[in-house]
Order: structure tokens, then C-alpha cells, then sequence
């Protein structure tokens, strides 16, 4: 990410170094990523489900169910609000998130790339394959052997994808 301007003054922005900024006023300004939570559902048979994005960037492609953490809840709130946006589902409606990896990504963001820190987890569904809603366009469903790595939006979802592989196949 770069950084042009202080967002506390408005001076311009020298990059000291890595993701820390300093402006002429001398306001630090660290460019942290965002957290993201993801979350796979596996069947009893190692099927995996995962969402088809319906919403750019990368639009088609497979990803975790999940999203950007709001400002100010906990990584296991954002996976519950995320599950309830995109697929209707109630907390009893799956098992336990069990964590499983982060990874950082990138995010591109009106033509800015972002970066993320996605944490990832698993669970099991407890109920029937849910109706996709919001920035979900489909359900894909695939054996975890045969999860199209190239198909998948980011760096972080190939590390979980081959995450749960290593734990399950
Ligand atoms: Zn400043």
C-alpha cells in the first residue's frame, strides 16, 4: 500500500521504511494491513464448499465464505455476522470454527491494492447446503483433492485450501 498524504494534517508522506510513513509535521502513520476471517465448510466426505464471488475484484472466482473484520469485533464475531450476511446461517448451525492458518493477501480496492491478513478457519455444517446471499453468487462444491488451485482469488485461500488438504486428506 502506498500513502500519499498525513490523514491527521494533510502534509505529504515520506516512507521511513517497510509500512511505517512520516509526514513533515511528524505524525507517524503505519500502513497495517486489514484483518479478513475466512471459513471453509467440509463434509464428512472431504467435500468442500466454497463461494463463487459475486462482486469484483476477481468476480467468478472461488473463494473462503467470509470478509473484512468491522472496526471494532473480534475475529470469531466477524466469522459469525459474515456467515449470517452471505448464507443465512445461525450460530448452532455449524460446529466450532476451528482455526487453521493466516495468511496475508491483497485486496484490490478502486484500483488500490490493500493489504489484508486473512485468518482462516473450518468447521462442519450441521444443516442442509444453505441459499448464497449478498456478495456470494453460488456455491461450488468439490472434492478437497480436486479444489482448483488456480481458480481460487488469493494467496490466503491457497494456503488454507492446502492447509486443510495436509490436516484431512
Ligand atoms: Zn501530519
Amino acid at each position: 500500500m502506498e500513502m500519499n498524504f498525513c490523514r491527521r494534517c494533510g502534509s505529504s508522506l515520506a516512507n521511513v521504511e517497510n509500512h511505517i510513513y512520516k509526514c513533515t509535521k511528524g505524525h507517524v502513520i503505519f500502513a497495517n494491513s486489514s484483518p479478513t476471517v475466512g471459513i471453509f465448510f467440509v463434509t464428512e466426505e472431504n467435500n468442500v464448499l466454497l463461494s463463487v464471488r459475486g462482486i469484483e475484484p476477481r468476480k467468478g472466482m472461488l473463494d473462503a465464505f467470509g470478509g473484512f473484520v468491522d472496526g471494532a469485533e473480534s475475529l470469531e464475531h466477524a466469522i459469525e455476522r459474515e456467515l449470517e450476511e452471505e448464507l443465512g446461517l445461525k450460530k448452532g448451525d455449524y460446529t466450532s470454527p476451528q482455526y487453521l492458518i493466516s495468511e496475508t493477501g491483497t485486496y484490490s480496492y478502486r484500483e488500490e491494492g490493500l493489504p489484508v491478513l486473512s485468518s482462516l478457519y473450518w468447521s462442519r455444517l450441521l444443516v442442509e447446503t444453505p441459499e448464497p446471499h449478498d456478495d456470494v453468487a453460488d456455491i461450488a462444491i468439490y472434492h478437497l483433492a480436486d479444489v482448483p488451485l488456480d481458480q481460487l482469488h488469493d494467496q490466503d485461500i491457497v494456503a488454507g485450501i492446502k492447509t486443510l488438504q495436509d490436516k484431512l486428506l
